[in-house]
């Protein structure tokens, strides 16, 4: 007799890596995971070749430097940061130690995928709101909740939709919620927004005991394979995350190249404004060309093509010209492809491939 797991987990299907090889394609471009446009910061690649004679020593398990130098770059109290093996890990802790059997997770019908899986491994029961516009509808999340939730999790920006919530919108979300509810603001994006009215989730943290910001440096600092990701908590929470969250969760390499990376002079600032600039020539370009591309705050925009069979058919013109990018169907959108913004070449490649698509 096989040995069973909880009920839960079999619900959840394998993950299958982002691809990164197409059969019979030498170079390929891989615009599906938004990986940040210039890869690494060059510090962080020097900090990462540094570390390595020292790789058989166990990495600071409190993460001082790394938390110091995050607290400097952004305005916050290093004590009341924890950082995690991609903010992935940091969600799935926050999960594992505030929901679990009996509980209910809510999140939006297009939130990010990961709280659903999370939720899922842990049993909680996964309520997801429909949308206004592919945006978070705050009065549908508050109508959602219940008795037994613990949790509300809202991508701000929201990854794969690209919208957003104004602070305004996300203060009235934290008022409407229980004191017991714990509201998770991962803001993956937050460096790419330009919008006025946005605050990445600091603010709510400060003002209220029950909200949780998450942060990573997967996206604007190009360093998804040092799997690094932060959260801000009040002083409560980050005592629990210390509870559930392994000794040396982040590796030392990671940690090393984080704090080159907040260190490199312009790096943000020479990300936004490429990411700003080619943002909009995409969505230019691609909606001229008749697609409709929903606008985004992230590095990403998701182009919709009407029905799954174009996006399909979009998704292989793009293969045979060796771009990769995400089909959406697992998010529930599969007339929709999300094309991160890569470098001002890669991003021409997509727009003379979908123009040509849509013209032929
Ligand atoms: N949140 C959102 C909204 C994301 O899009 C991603 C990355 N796809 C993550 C969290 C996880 O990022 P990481 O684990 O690399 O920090």
């Amino acid at each position: 007799m096989t040995v069973m797991p909880r009920p839960s987990i079999l619900s959840v299907e394998p993950y299958v890596g982002g691809e990164s090889k197409i059969p019979g394609v030498n170079r390929i471009v891989k615009l599906s995971s938004n990986e940040g446009a210039f890869g690494p910061p060059p510090g962080a690649i020097e900090a990462i070749r540094a570390m390595a004679p020292e790789a058989h020593r166990y990495p600071d398990g409190s993460a001082t430097a790394l938390r110091e130098a995050i607290g400097a770059r952004f305005g916050l109290d290093p004590a009341r940061i924890v950082v995690g093996n991609g903010s992935d890990e940091l969600l799935a802790l926050l999960i594992l130690a505030y929901g679990g059997e009996g509980t209910e997770l809510v999140m939006s019908a297009h939130g990010f995928l990961m709280y659903d899986i999370t939720g899922r491994w842990a049993g909680c029961r996964v309520i997801k709101v429909p949308e206004r516009n592919l945006t978070a509808d705050v009065d549908g999340l508050l109508a959602a909740v219940g008795p037994r939730t613990r949790l509300v999790f809202l991508a701000n920006p929201n990854n794969p939709t690209g919208s957003i919530l104004p602070q305004a919108e996300v203060e009235r979300l934290r008022a409407g919620l229980r004191e017991d509810i714990l509201l998770v603001l991962d803001a993956a994006y937050a460096e790419y927004v330009t919008r006025p009215d946005y605050d990445a989730g600091a603010k709510l943290v400060d003002a209220t005991g029950n909200t949780v910001m998450t942060r990573t440096f997967s996206k604007i600092f190009g360093m998804g394979g040092m799997r690094l990701g932060w959260a801000y908590a009040p002083a409560p929470v980050v005592d629990i995350l210390g509870r559930v969250r392994g000794p040396f969760n982040v590796n030392a390499a990671a940690m090393a190249a984080g704090v080159a990376a907040l260190a490199e002079p312009g790096w943000i600032e020479k990300s936004v404004a490429h990411n700003t600039a080619w943002r909009g020539k995409v969505s230019e370009a691609l909606s001229a060309a008749g697609i409709r591309v929903w606008p985004s705050e992230g590095n990403f925009v998701l182009a919709d093509f009407g029905t799954a069979e174009k996006a399909r058919a979009a998704d292989a013109a793009l293969r045979a010209r060796g771009l990769i990018v995400r089909a959406m169907g697992g998010y529930g959108l599969p007339q929709a492809l999300r094309i991160t913004i890569g470098t001002a070449e890669e991003c021409t490649m997509v727009i003379e491939a979908l123009s040509a698509f849509m013209h032929g």
